[in-house]
């Protein structure tokens, strides 16, 4: 059973007693919002995309699971789940206080192929369940039915949850009128420079928690003036601006990095606020940034 927040055993190294490197970062591992389930998720996520496999994979979720991080992101298409499943072993935190999510690939959607693909998942994550089994991306044709098959996953209690990503309003009103279950979680880009008020507010009006990918811009705008300015006034990061936006504005908040230091740096969130003011320079920049790919002209 997950602990109640701020009893996590966060107590650094395997042999509990951390290194200074290794001392966990206040506030991460107790931040937590709920889920439409009723369970938690803890409101800051490594994520692992682009993420080399192997010892780079393994050696940042040990660093961030001892940093007190609660949450790893995955994917299949990532390439990595072995080693996601690897860190979590080493990382000495007791599975039931962390939170695994991993994704369905587009290849695999359909009802049948994503029982398969589900199966493989956690085969090579070496799991018995995941906490979040999620949708990559709304596969025209094909994105209903493998919603059924996460629906029999989630009531087997092979996936604590079920959720999507990359679902615009268009993507998630059609979901809705055949979903046996609501999705827990919408996975989308945001940032200040991409804030998809529109799917936001549809999540929010559902009770579906939305997790911000790329919540750094993928590194494209940590050097942009407003965010330069806000970090000079708060003496923090940039980084720790924009990820610190995303924690006020009620979202889970993804960033990678295979570095310790950021890794540290990126939970870092706890102990500063933004106030109106900030808030609102940030809210200023919205340009409509995709970083990536962009759902928002998917059928
Ligand atoms: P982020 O916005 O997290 O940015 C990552 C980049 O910023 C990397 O180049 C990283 O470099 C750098 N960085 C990290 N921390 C800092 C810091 N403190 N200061 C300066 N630079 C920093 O990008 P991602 O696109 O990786 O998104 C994060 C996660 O979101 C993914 O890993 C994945 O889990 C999820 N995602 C999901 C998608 C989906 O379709 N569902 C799509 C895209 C992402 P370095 O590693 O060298 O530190």
């Amino acid at each position: 059973m997950r602990q109640q927040p701020g009893s996590t055993r966060d107590s650094g190294g395997v042999d509990g007693n951390p290194s200074a490197a290794e001392t966990p970062v206040s506030g991460v591992a107790s931040a937590t919002l709920s889920l439409n389930t009723g369970r938690a998720i803890p409101q800051i996520g490594l994520g692992v995309w682009q993420t080399p496999r192997g010892e780079v994979t393994q050696a940042a979720v040990v660093a961030a699971l001892r940093l007190g991080y609660r949450h790893v992101d995955t994917a299949r298409i990532y390439g990595n789940e072995r080693d996601v499943g690897i860190g979590v072993q080493k990382s000495g935190v007791p599975r039931e206080e962390i939170f695994v999510t991993t994704k369905l690939w587009n290849d695999d959607q359909g009802y049948d192929s994503t029982l398969r693909a589900f199966d493989a998942s956690l085969d090579r994550l070496g799991l018995e369940h995941v906490d979040l089994y999620l949708l990559h991306w709304p596969v025209a044709g094909r994105r209903l039915d493998s919603w059924r098959a996460l629906e029999r996953i989630h009531a087997d209690g092979r996936a604590r949850a079920i959720g999507v990503s990359n679902f615009m309003s268009k993507h998630l009103d059609e979901l809705l009128a055949r979903a046996q279950v609501i999705p827990a979680v919408n996975q989308i880009e945001v940032s200040p420079f991409l804030q998809q008020r529109d799917a936001r507010a549809f999540c929010a009006r559902h009770g579906i928690i939305v997790e911000a990918y790329s919540p750094l811009t993928h590194g494209q705008r940590l050097g942009h003036p407003v965010v330069t300015k806000v970090a000079k006034r708060v003496g923090r990061s940039p980084a720790q601006v924009l990820l610190r936006w995303g924690i006020q504005q009620g979202m889970v908040v993804l960033p990678k990095s295979t570095r310790e230091t950021r890794i540290r740096e990126n939970a870092a969130l706890f102990d500063f606020t933004l106030d109106a003011d900030a808030m609102a320079m940030l809210d200023g920049c919205e340009e409509g940034l995709a970083t990536g790919w962009d759902p928002r002209s998917q059928a």
